[in-house]
């Protein structure tokens, strides 16, 4: 069973999503960080991003795990290396491809049997997950989640903008996967909410519904 979490970058979804699995006691998945270990293995093996071809067999080539907090390829701890600017572009790239997709949700679609989850990423209520009972679609401003983002990792707030511009047209666009609230969804915009305010209202959206 998964508590489903959708929505664009800088909305707030990891830390709202690790904090509701802490609060029910389920495993947070953050389907994003998949992606980003195929894109980081890309440029690492020199396979290119943008070639649906290579990117596939990249993909279908490394075991990613996750260990107490921890990403993971194929056993070597990649935590910090995928969250670089270069990677944020290139698993955007990668993310295009149907034949990455098929091996990330085959992946997502097994852990996702094994127990309770909070899983978030861009298709979970849509495709991953289609039966979830409960499906958050989270937003916020553009200029709300640039300046979340600058603040994480130091860059300017401006060039943040642009590039989250580019990759939300990416992710919107896209023929498979394509980022959008599943019909049964519910849309929470946390431009002036904090994550705490978040995090109460879908633990008590997950009680009324019996789920924990
Ligand atoms: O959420 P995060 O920014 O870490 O996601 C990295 C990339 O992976 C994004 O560019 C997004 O397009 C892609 N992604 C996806 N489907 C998901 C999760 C992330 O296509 N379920």
């Amino acid at each position: 069973m998964v508590i489903a979490i959708d929505g664009p970058a800088g909305a707030g979804k990891s830390t709202v999503a690790r904090a509701l699995a802490d609060e029910l006691g389920f495993t947070y998945l953050d389907s994003g960080a998949m992606y980003r270990c195929v894109a980081l293995t890309c440029l690492d093996w020199g396979a290119d991003p943008t070639a649906s071809g290579e990117a596939t067999s990249t993909a279908e080539s490394i075991e990613i795990g996750f260990e107490d907090g921890l990403v993971l390829i194929d056993g070597v701890d990649v935590s910090d290396e995928i969250r670089s600017p270069e990677v944020t572009e290139a698993a955007s790239q990668v993310s295009v491809h149907p034949g990455v997709r098929q091996a990330m949700v085959a992946e997502q679609q097994r852990l996702i049997a094994t127990g309770p989850y909070v899983t978030e990423g861009r298709d979970i209520g849509t495709v991953v997950a289609p039966d979830s009972p409960l499906k958050i679609f989270l937003t916020a401003s553009p200029e709300a989640r640039a300046e979340r983002r600058s603040g994480q990792t130091g860059e300017d707030v401006a060039e943040v903008l642009a590039a989250q511009e580019e990759r939300d047209r990416r992710d919107s666009e896209r023929e498979h996967g394509a980022l959008r609230a599943a019909d049964d969804a519910i849309t929470i915009d946390s431009t002036d909410l904090t994550s705490e305010q978040v995090v109460a209202q879908i633990a008590e959206l997950a009680r009324e519904r019996g789920l924990a």
